[in-house]
């Protein structure tokens, strides 16, 4: 009845991404972001023996050459401000990372409103997939007509299995079966519900629509992880690191521009914002230390740091800000480096650092 357990696959490459925000976070995030560009580069390398697609290997090989972090050291956020990325998440790992935790992030943002409104829901983690098979496009065409038929029966009032779901968010993820060697698509739905789903009925209705698959699986999100739940339907669309870097290639070639996150209910209408830069409101009128990093033969490396002030707009702000604007001792560039140092120490991970420029 299961599919196997639907534990986070990758947790790594998404873990608290511009949620564990300080500046301890900071040598972890380059890093994964540097693990990440090198994977990029490795689908890129592949790319450009390829007689086509000239113009995306090249936004791929350059995405995120550098990076630009704003630390605002009086609360400690450090937020991902600038760098140039190529936005292809299906084919970059860098972006996928990016545009996971955006998507992750505006979920929650719903799901904390919603149980607030509705604090008898709870959220399940839904895995429903097909059989596998050779042709990616015509197993995902299959796997999306399904899902819609299942919603479709619950909205005909006829009874269903999702009955009792107020709302659900879900994912589609591709990879090759390990067995098999097909190309194997399922979904990954949060639903919330009062009671559960009954994961027999589901497996039943499942089977009588897709005729092929009567694999699915409910389980629980804990309460006290709710964050890891809902990182199962926000990682990636496909595994960059398991699989060779022609199937990611096909997979992008099939599914690029096909809508692969989906909602209903209670949290329809989310908007993941575009931008895959770290969102900075609140946090403007603060001053901060810009972290200029480079990306270079073997990772990241901070090459430049620059203290800040915010821009303040009106002479009289200015003046005001200026009277009661904070010394900055303890913040001199020798000590912050000292203390990067230290964390980086700490963290055990291995990140050079550049040149000091100012
Ligand atoms: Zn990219």
């Amino acid at each position: 009845m299961s599919p196997g357990d639907p534990k986070r696959e990758n947790p790594e490459e998404l873990a608290f991404d511009g949620v564990s925000d300080g500046i301890e976070a900071l040598p972890q995030r380059v890093d994964r972001y540097g693990k990440a560009k090198k994977g990029a580069l490795d689908i890129g390398e592949y790319m450009a023996t390829l007689p086509t697609y000239a113009k995306q290997t090249k936004r791929l090989l350059s995405c995120g050459d550098y990076l630009v972090f704003n630390h605002y050291w009086t609360v400690d956020k450090v937020k991902l401000h600038g760098a140039s990325l190529c936005c292809m998440h299906l084919l970059c790992p860098l972006c996928a990372i990016r545009r996971g935790a955006k998507a992750l992030g505006a979920y929650m943002d719903r799901w904390e409103v919603i149980k607030a409104e509705k604090p008898h829901l709870r959220p399940f983690l839904v895995t429903l997939t097909v059989k596998d098979g050779e042709d990616l496009e015509e197993r995902f065409k299959h796997l999306q007509k399904a899902q819609h038929e299942l919603w479709k029966r619950k909205l005909r009032g006829r009874g269903s299995s999702l009955d009792g779901v107020a709302g659900a968010v879900w994912s589609y993820e591709f990879k090759r079966g390990k067995n098999s060697g097909l190309w194997h698509p399922h979904l990954h739905m949060i639903a919330l519900c009062e009671n559960g789903i009954d994961q027999f009925l589901l497996s039943q209705e499942w089977h009588n629509i897709t005729g092929d698959s009567f694999i699915v699986d409910v389980r629980p999100i804990s309460e006290n992880d709710q964050v890891s739940g809902f990182m199962e339907v926000f990682k990636y669309a496909v595994k960059f690191s398991d699989q060779p870097a022609a199937d990611t290639v096909h997979a992008w070639r099939i599914l690029g521009g096909k809508r692969l996150l989906a909602s209903s209910g209670c949290f329809r209408g989310v908007v993941v914002p575009e931008s895959l830069m770290d969102d900075e409101e609140g946090l403007q009128d603060l001053p901060y230390v810009q972290l200029f990093y480079r990306f270079l033969a073997k990772g990241y490396t901070l090459t430049k740091r620059k203290e800040c002030v915010p821009v303040l707009r009106r002479p009289g702000e200015l003046r005001k800000a200026a009277a009661r604007a904070p010394v900055v001792p303890s913040y001199s560039a020798a000590d912050f480096q000292a203390a990067y140092e230290v964390r980086l120490l700490r963290a055990k991970v291995h990140q050079p650092i550049g040149k000091q420029v100012i």
